[in-house]
């Protein structure tokens, strides 16, 4: 007998039937002994759908562009479809015989930053909700919300109920963390676009972070640290073979064979802005990147050539498409004291990334990526390595074709 976290996403709860389904899924724990938190996700579309009222409840009458809605209020209404699944649920288990109650970000309470829109958890003293559990009670809890300073409903970023499971595991001090999704487990790259794709047994928490804020959204990036800083045992498993398969975080010792590469990931979710002709002189990258971090803009990958006349140079850095705008923007405004010739964007690419722990002992890992890519004919835009990673920025139209192709000649595909 233990206590357990589980975790179905958006399409594991995507409609009554499907909410049934998982209900069933947490009676067989109920009655295998076991104490049970779930967190549930909203139904699939919900939240896609509280977004877009968001914005256009921000845009002003007759507005091309709505501005930014106000974080406090737009965590308020995406919050809510989490809250739905989590009553649909508990309604469900008691239906079926199965004492169960939700509860809310506050209710847990799951304490949050300030930084609404993307909270980070700050704590969850859950005693109230543990108490309910130990008695016997199933908790089933609203994932992706948290509360912030002043009682502000706060939500946790897009795919935040992964981080909301583990950080319920880890304040229950539950033995282990399900994560049951649409797929059964963690696969060497996203298995809807490369059907080859391979399901891994174990994979170590170093890899699955880089995976994950890499563009692979099975398990939220925050979830990967909170699972590894508080050590929950943590499996991503299906919800619809919910006996076969699975795959376990676990430590690098753990992992026997460390191939170069283990996985691949992609994100379609980034924008290029060129800096043409800016003068090469000490103190530019802080006149050029203070502005956009005080803009709120996450740079990501960066590059400068060299300077062919000694004078100036050509500066590239990459940043998310939804700050794009933000980022030009800061451009602009400081562009006097830059004093640049021009600025060019592109929107139309993506960022193509191999991962391995193996990395450090392979040499020429990363000339494989070049050489695969240069057979295919893609064009390698900007690179960016780190330890146990290489990513590659290309043009969006190649992005699938780059996957696959890297799929194969690491011979991560099944046969
Ligand atoms: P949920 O709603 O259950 O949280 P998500 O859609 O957020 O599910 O995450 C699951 C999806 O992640 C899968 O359907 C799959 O397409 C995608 N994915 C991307 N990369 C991987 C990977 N390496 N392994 C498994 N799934 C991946
Ligand atoms: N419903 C939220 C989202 O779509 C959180 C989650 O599914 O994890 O991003
Ligand atoms: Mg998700």
């Amino acid at each position: 007998m233990a206590t357990i976290a589980m975790k179905f996403g958006g399409t594991s709860v995507a409609d009554i039937d499907r909410i049934r389904h998982v209900a069933t899924l947490v009676k067989r724990e109920v009655e295998r002994g076991n104490k049970v938190a779930v967190v549930v996700s909203a139904m699939a579309g919900e939240t896609n759908k509280l977004v877009a009222w968001t914005n256009d409840a921000s845009r002003p009458d007759g507005a091309n562009h709505a501005a930014l809605p106000d974080q406090r209020e737009y965590d308020v209404v995406v919050a809510a479809g989490e809250q739905v699944t989590a009553g649909l649920l508990a309604i469900t288990l008691n239906a079926m015989g199965i004492k169960a109650r939700s509860w809310l970000g506050w209710q847990v309470p799951i304490n949050t930053s300030a930084v609404h829109g993307s909270a980070r958890i700050e704590g969850v003293p859950a005693n109230d909700m543990k108490a309910a559990i130990e008695g016997g009670e199933v908790a089933v809890v609203a994932g992706f919300q948290g509360v912030a300073p002043g009682t502000r409903i706060s939500t946790l970023g897009r795919g935040g109920s992964d981080t909301s499971a583990v950080a319920v595991a880890a304040g229950i001090g539950a033995a282990r963390c399900d994560i049951y999704t649409d797929v059964d487990g963690v696969y060497t790259t996203d298995p809807r676009i490369v059907p080859k794709a391979r399901r891994l047994e174990k994979i170590a928490f170093e890899e699955m972070l880089e995976m994950a804020s890499l563009g692979a959204k099975v398990l939220q990036t925050r979830s990967v640290e909170i699972a590894m800083l508080h050590r929950v045992p943590t499996r991503v498993l299906s919800t619809f073979t919910p006996g076969v398969g699975g795959t376990l975080l676990c430590d690098e010792e753990d992992i026997v064979e460390k191939k170069p590469v283990t996985g691949i990931a992609y994100s379609r979710d980034e924008a290029k802005i060129t800096l043409h002709k800016v003068p090469d002189r000490p103190g530019i990258a802080s006149a050029i990147f203070g502005p956009l971090a005080d803009a709120g803009v996450n740079v990501d990958m960066i590059v400068q050539n060299v300077s062919e006349d000694g004078k100036t140079t050509d500066l590239t850095f990459t940043c998310t498409r939804g700050e794009l705008a933000r980022a030009l923007a800061a451009i602009e405004t400081y562009a006097k004291t830059i004093n640049y010739r021009d600025v060019t964007h592109d929107a139309a690419v993506a960022k193509v990334s191999i991962i391995g722990i193996g990395m450090r002992a392979h040499p020429g890992v990363a000339q494989t990526m070049f050489r695969t890519l240069a057979d295919k004919g893609i064009n390698i835009q900007v690179i960016s390595t780190s330890e146990i990673k290489v990513s590659v920025l290309i043009a969006e139209e190649y992005v699938e074709l780059a996957v696959r192709a890297l799929h194969s000649a690491y011979e991560l595909d099944t046969a």
